[in-house]
């Protein structure tokens, strides 16, 4: 401010100077006071270059100048500087926050008071079929036009969710998404969606798991709890009492085994991965996979005029097959399951071979062939679903509980092998287990 002065007072005397010089006192005053205009013009020609500069604000073009109009000017030049700062900073702020809505699993639409898409993600482009770019500002009521959304959204009440098929759902791959609205802002709205398909499968797939638990464990306990009642209520020969409690003691049994198999499951389910530091000799588990299904072949067959035709490889041909990692109980389960499948499938008369065969890649292969009466193609994907049966009544006569292919399908998991069914109608089947090469070990050395 006192440069402004000292400038002005500069003017002044050298104006009013300059006048006395020309023409005494009247000119001195003549001078100072056309000095003074010419000042205040050169003032206000610099404050326009200023304003004009504030109007575009463009910092590289920053007008260059001394006093305070120069201060001004480089004042607002920080100002400037200092908002695209703040700027910039919000900006690149906006953009983590859009590209974390963007990495989400879950769709994500912000809309605007009137209900219009203001951005979406990606996944919630997918699950609706919007285009994130194009959609923009159309109203959401327009582009999901599923009714149960359009009265949820109608209603107003965002307390729950609502659960709407997929676009792409079809009967035989049913797709659900869930969609939950939550109010924020100024009359805004956040769409969440989320795929809950496997979650709903997993509900349905528990629902039905209890269902069946109790249908297996009932439909016997019904049974026994009648021959109970027959035999308090009724005089009945020591003859006749024998036969119920031999029938009684059946359905005991086979409860038993519903549970001991159920147990075995959430056995398999809670315990650790198996390592590779317990070896097992593999023609142990075949010798033990052949007592047993010849053990059971003698007990189905007990009455009938003929047996099974079983074989397996010889002894000797197995002790140079080396060893093989895991759980030794479990495997020898899994592959006596098959065995005794095979056993129990087949009629009285039949055959079942057994084999072990190596592989090129050092994997194995086991395989059980029989010649019983063979699966329907439609039901193979589903025989290690829990208590699926394809002819229950013969599962139930041989002691079947519908869980045996699930547990050994877990088995086989857990120790990364494979099982894989074919069977034609009439003829047969086939159940091959596939081994990887670093479960085993010897083949080489001894083979
Ligand atoms: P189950 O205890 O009923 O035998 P599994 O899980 O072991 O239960 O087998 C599921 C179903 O697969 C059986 O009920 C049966 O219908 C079918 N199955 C299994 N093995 C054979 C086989 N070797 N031949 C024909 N059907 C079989």
């Amino acid at each position: 401010m006192l440069w402004r002065i000292t400038y002005f007072l500069v003017w002044q005397i050298a104006g009013g100077g300059l006048g006395w010089w020309e023409a005494g006192p009247w000119g001195a005053a003549l001078g100072a006071a056309l000095a003074g205009w010419a000042w205040f013009v050169w003032d206000l020609l610099r404050g326009v270059r200023v304003l004009r500069w504030l109007r575009t604000g463009d910092l590289a073009d920053v007008p260059a100048m001394r006093g305070i109009w120069g201060e001004a000017a480089d004042r607002a030049r920080r100002l400037l500087r200092k908002q695209e700062a703040l700027v910039r900073d919000s900006q690149d702020r906006l953009q983590e926050i859009l590209a974390a809505l963007q990495a989400s699993p879950n769709g994500v639409v912000l809309l605007d008071a009137q209900g219009r898409i203001e951005w979406c993600n990606q996944m919630a482009a997918s699950q609706f079929g919007f285009d994130a770019q194009r959609d923009v500002m159309q109203s959401i009521g327009n582009l999901l036009r599923n009714p149960e959304f359009t009265a949820y959204f109608a209603a107003k009440d965002f307390s729950s969710d609502v659960v709407l098929e997929g676009r792409l759902s079809t009967p035989s791959r049913p797709v659900r998404i869930s969609v939950h609205l939550h109010p924020y802002g100024d009359g805004r709205t956040l769409l969440l969606s989320r795929d809950v398909t496997a979650l709903e499968q997993a509900d349905a797939m528990r629902r039905d798991f209890v269902a069946n638990v109790s249908h297996e464990i009932r439909t016997p306990l019904t049974v026994l709890t009648g021959f109970v009642e027959t035999l308090q209520t009724l005089p009945l020969s020591a003859d006749e009492r024998a036969r119920y409690l031999g029938m009684m003691a059946q359905q005991a049994q086979r409860m038993q085994s519903v549970v001991q198999d159920l147990l075995t499951l959430s056995r398999l389910e809670g315990s650790p991965l198996p390592g590779m530091a317990e070896w097992t000799p593999v023609q142990s588990l075949m010798q033990r996979c052949e007592e047993e299904g010849r053990a059971l072949s003698a007990l189905l067959t007990q009455n009938q005029p003929r047996t099974h035709e079983i074989r397996f490889p010889s002894a000797e041909v197995l002790r140079s097959e080396g060893d093989i990692a895991g759980v030794p109980a479990e495997l020898q389960s899994a592959l006596s399951n098959l065995v005794n499948n095979a056993v129990r499938y087949t009629p009285a008369g039949g055959s079942i071979a057994v084999v072990w065969e190596r592989k090129e890649d050092g994997g194995a292969v086991f395989s059980v062939q029989d010649t019983g009466p063979g699966i329907a193609p439609e039901h193979i994907p589903r025989l290690t679903e829990r208590f699926y049966r394809v002819d229950r009544s013969r599962s139930r006569e041989t002691g079947g509980t519908g869980l045996g292919l699930a547990i050994v399908k877990h088995v086989l998991q857990r120790h990364g092998a494979t099982l894989d069914i074919s069977s034609t109608l009439g003829k047969g089947s086939v159940f091959s287990v596939t081994f990887p090469a670093n479960r085993l070990r010897g083949f080489a050395l001894q083979g």
